[in-house]
This record gives structure tokens, sequence and C-alpha cells, in this order.
């Protein structure tokens, strides 16, 4: 009953130039019918991206946002500015945002108010290091993580909400989680959605794996019952991979 989200996450690559060849070649192709079909490019791309892709079922995202609508904040880019667009998801939290870039829990909350305020639908990462997994600490960390990206948000809104648990170690390493381990930590996480709402709005949360995610392996996790789909960095950036994760959802 939940529909599928492949999402691509570019991170600093692709100039406008190459992101606009790449859609051209994966329009017809990376569009299936019941899959959601995304990319999310640095924001030079977008406005080439989004106006490529009207009309195509490829829906185009961001990879960070600034919470205020707008201000000092040098080099910064608000919700407002990615609405006016036209895109329509935006990637939030991602590790490598909380590692280089200080990000907390308390921004990302306030992040996600912003992508809902603009109409945006959030793509909220979390997920643990690996000396948090070797502690026994991953369920712990998704909770704390998710709780707090959650906070405030109505009902309505979490049930928008796309979550990418994305084990940091298993991040362009090559080294992805098993399908059960993942399907595991993401059925915990939709019980924490259980907790801070209730069942409908948890079995309505789409949660994707994310880590190493490659055409050959896309297909175990989505047969399990709680993933709902991918975040996915290094196998989005070939126009033939993403098409394969795409009709392989
Ligand atoms: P990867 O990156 O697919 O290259 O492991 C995933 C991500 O960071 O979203």
């Amino acid at each position: 009953m939940r529909k599928p989200i492949i999402a691509g996450n570019w991170k600093m690559f692709k100039t406008v130039s190459e992101a606009e060849a790449f859609l051209a070649e994966v329009k017809g192709k990376a569009e299936v019918e019941g899959v959601d079909s995304v990319i999310c490019a640095p924001y030079i791309a977008l406005p080439a991206l989004t106006k490529a892709a009207q009309g195509t079922k490829i829906g185009i995202g961001a990879q960070n946002l600034h919470f205020e609508d707008n201000g000092a904040y040098t080099g910064e880019i608000s919700g407002i500015m990615l609405k006016d667009l036209n895109v329509s998801y935006v990637i939030i939290g991602h590790s490598e945002r909380r590692a280089y870039f200080a990000e907390t829990d308390e921004i990302v909350n306030k992040k996600v108010h912003a992508a809902f305020k603009h109409g945006l639908t959030p793509i909220v990462c979390v997920g643990e290091k690996l000396e948090e997994r070797e502690a026994d600490q991953t369920k712990n960390v998704c909770n704390v993580q998710t709780t707090a990206a959650f906070q405030g948000l109505s009902a309505e809104q979490a049930a928008q909400v796309v979550i990418a648990y994305e084990p940091i170690w298993a991040i362009g390493t090559g080294k992805s989680s098993t399908a059960a381990d993942a399907e595991d930590v993401i059925a915990y996480i939709r019980d924490v959605v259980v907790g801070l709402y209730n069942q409908e709005t948890a079995d309505a949360v789409r949660i994707q794996y994310g880590g190493s995610v490659k055409p050959n392996n896309i297909k175990e996790y989505l047969a399990q019952p709680n993933i709902d789909g991918a975040l996915v960095g290094g196998a989005s950036l070939e126009p033939a991979s993403y098409i394969e994760l795409v009709q392989g959802a």
C-alpha cells in the first residue's frame, strides 16, 4: 500500500550540463508506474532539472535547505527558493551534513518544519556510526534521531515524511547492510513512529534503506515488508544504473 520511492542523491557531483544530459537519458526509462523516482541534485542544477522533468514522473529534490525563509545567511538556500523552482523533495539531515556541517537533531527538526511550510516532501536521514553499531546502540540512535526530527509535526505531516535509514558505515563503502538487518532496524523505526503518533500514521510513512544500494541488490531490500525504497548515492550517478534501480523497484 506504500508507494516505493527510489531517490538518487548526487551529492557534490555533476555540472549543470551533465545534469541535463543525465535527465535526457533517463527520461521515459527511469519512470515506472507505481514507483516514485526522485533525483536530488546540487542546487545549481535544480532550475534546469525541474524544467526538463516537467510532464515526466521524475521528481526533483534538493539535498539541503536553510530553515529560515530569508535573511543574512550567506551562501544558504531556503524553502521559498526551492518551491519557486518547482522542487518537490529535500533531503534533510544526511549523515555527511551532520558530520561535516554540524547539523544537530534540533536543526534537522527546524528544517523538516521549513520543508512542510513550503510544500516540500522531506527525506529525513537517520542512522548509526560504526562504533555505535558495535556498541549495540543502533536502535537507540535511530530512536533519538527520528523522535527529534518529528517533533512538533502533526500526524498528517508525519505521514508524509520519507525516512532514509542509512547506517553510516555502509555509505559509499560497498559494505551494505544485509536486507534482514536493514529490515530489523527499519521495522523498529516504524515502531518509533507508532509510539509518537499511531499505527495508521506509521503505516503511511515510507522508510528507505540507504548505503551501497546497487542495481544488483535493490530487489533484496524492496522484498522486505518494511523497506519502501532506497536512497542511493554512487549508483545513482550513471543513467543506466539509475534506470535499473527504478525499474528494479
Ligand atoms: P551510497 O550513498 O549509495 O554511495 O552508499 C548513499 C547516501 O549517502 O545517500
